[in-house]
C-alpha cells in the first residue's frame, strides 16, 4: 500500500493524495482558517458530503476550471451540473469506481441538507481508506462502517451544535476503530469552538489502539 497524504485545509475540508492522484472533500477553501485558494487546486476529484455552503463551498466553481467531476448523492449532483459543474450523481452503498483504482462510498450521516440525503463518505486509495463522516451526530451504525470498510483513518466532526461534540466523536471512533482518528470541523466559528486535544484525551481513554492526529490548518501528514 503506498502512503496516503493528507492536509487538513480548515473546517471540514480535505486535500488527500496518492501518487499523482489528488481528491478533494468538502472544499469550503474561503473558510477563516484556509489556507488555501480555490484558484490553486487541481483536484481529480472532488467529493461533496452534502449541500450546506460550508461543504459545497467552492467545489462547482473548482470544478468549472478543472472538469474535476464532483461525486455526491444524486440530487445534489444533479443539482451542481444544473450549476454547470461536472458531477457523478450515486448514493449510499457504492463504490463509484475512479481512475487509478480509486474507489468512493457514500455512507449514512444524520444531519440535514436540501439536495438528496446528507452523506458521509470513504475514500479508498489503493486500499487505505479514509472514512469522512461529513456533518453528522453520533449513530449506532457506525460500528457497521467500522465492519465493513475497516477504515484506516477516520475524519470526525467534533464541534458540537450542529454536529457531534468531542466527547460523541470520541465514542464515534469506539464504534469505527480506526488506526488513526483527526478531528475536523471545529474552531470555524464561536458556536463550534473546541480544545482538540480533549478530543485526544477522550480517545485515549475509550480506545486507546487509535492514533489521534491533530492536524494544523495547510500542513500535509503522510500516513502509511
Ligand atoms: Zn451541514
Amino acid at each position: 500500500m503506498s502512503p496516503v497524504s493528507i492536509r487538513w485545509l480548515g473546517h471540514a475540508a480535505f486535500q488527500l493524495k496518492q501518487g499523482s492522484t489528488e481528491i478533494l472533500i468538502d472544499p469550503w477553501l474561503t473558510n477563516p482558517l484556509s489556507p488555501a485558494k480555490p484558484e490553486e487546486m487541481r483536484p481529480d476529484y472532488i467529493v461533496v458530503t452534502h449541500d450546506h455552503g460550508d461543504h459545497l463551498g467552492e467545489a462547482i466553481e473548482i470544478s468549472k476550471r478543472t472538469g474535476a467531476p464532483v461525486i455526491a448523492v444524486y440530487e445534489l449532483a444533479n443539482f451542481i451540473q444544473e450549476n454547470g459543474g461536472n458531477a457523478i450523481g450515486m448514493n449510499i452503498g457504492g463504490p463509484a469506481v475512479l481512475k487509478n483504482g480509486v474507489k468512493v462510498y457514500l455512507t449514512p450521516a444524520f444531519h440535514s441538507s436540501t439536495h438528496g440525503s446528507p452523506t458521509g463518505a470513504v475514500v479508498d486509495l489503493g486500499g487505505f481508506k479514509i472514512y469522512h463522516a461529513g456533518d453528522t451526530g453520533l449513530f449506532g451504525d457506525m460500528k457497521l462502517i467500522g465492519e465493513v470498510y475497516s477504515p484506516d483513518l477516520a475524519l470526525l466532526p467534533i464541534g458540537g451544535f450542529f454536529t457531534m461534540n468531542a466527547d460523541q466523536a470520541a465514542i464515534a471512533v469506539q464504534l469505527i476503530g480506526p488506526r488513526y482518528a483527526a478531528p475536523m470541523h471545529y474552531n470555524t466559528f464561536d458556536v463550534i469552538k473546541q480544545d482538540p486535544s480533549y478530543f485526544a484525551e477522550r480517545v485515549k481513554r475509550l480506545r486507546p489502539l487509535t492514533e489521534v492526529i491533530i492536524p494544523k490548518p495547510g500542513e500535509w501528514i503522510e500516513l502509511k
